[in-house]
């Protein structure tokens, strides 16, 4: 299966990608985790796009789009893959519909996760304050202040794939407000599995 999990920061989708890794068998793509790891390694992408990340602006297209035509090609990914976190604009949906076309692959659904805005923020703020407990390091662009550029970008530059999708018929949408047990569950019976 192939599966884009769709949503602003703080919907669930992670929580989500994880369950679903665990019983399709599939691997989640992150780029946010994939960009992290280039920041932590100081690798070219990653020299890029850490002041980018810093301020919660997105990365460029070229790069994301790059990160990922070159991590669905990894054996562990020939099954399918659930994507958390891309595609994060229509040039990207566009550039991405345009690789699968070529490698002669299908797109399964894309669920998009509705939530509140304004309880988001909470939202990070406990996902900070949890990351500390556990005594693992917290995100630097988990923060009240950061994370409402992370927003403006997604209501300016992501939002717009909800049509996107709608339009081929490929959307789905659970409630993301509800307890992460139910939307489990509600993903299972979109999926069929
Ligand atoms: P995330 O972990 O998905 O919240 O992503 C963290 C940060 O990585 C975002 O705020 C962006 O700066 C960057 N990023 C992750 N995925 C993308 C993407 N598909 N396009 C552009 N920037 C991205």
């Amino acid at each position: 299966m192939r599966i884009i999990l769709l949503g602003p920061p703080g919907a669930g989708k992670g929580t989500q990608a994880v369950r679903l890794v665990e019983r399709l068998g599939i691997p989640q793509l992150s780029t946010g985790d994939m960009l992290r790891a280039a920041v932590a390694a100081g690798t070219p992408v990653g020299l890029k796009a850490k002041a980018v990340m810093d301020r919660g602006e997105l990365v460029s297209d070229e790069i994301v789009v790059g990160i990922i035509e070159d991590r669905i090609e990894e054996p562990d990914a020939r099954q399918g893959f659930i994507l958390d976190g891309f595609p994060r604009t229509v040039a990207q949906a566009e550039a991405f519909d345009a690789m699968l076309d070529r490698k002669g692959l299908k797109l399964d659904c894309v669920i998009e996760f509705k939530v509140n805005e304004n309880e988001l923020v909470d939202r990070i703020v406990k996902r900070a304050k949890d990351t500390e407990a556990r005594g693992e390091q917290v995100r630097r662009d988990d923060n009240p202040e950061v994370f409402k550029t992370r927003l403006e970008a997604y209501r300016a530059q992501t939002a717009p794939l909800s049509a996107y999708f709608e339009s081929k018929g490929q959307l789905r949408t659970v409630n993301g407000m509800k307890p992460i047990d139910e939307v489990t569950e509600d993903i299972k019976k979109i999926l069929g599995r």
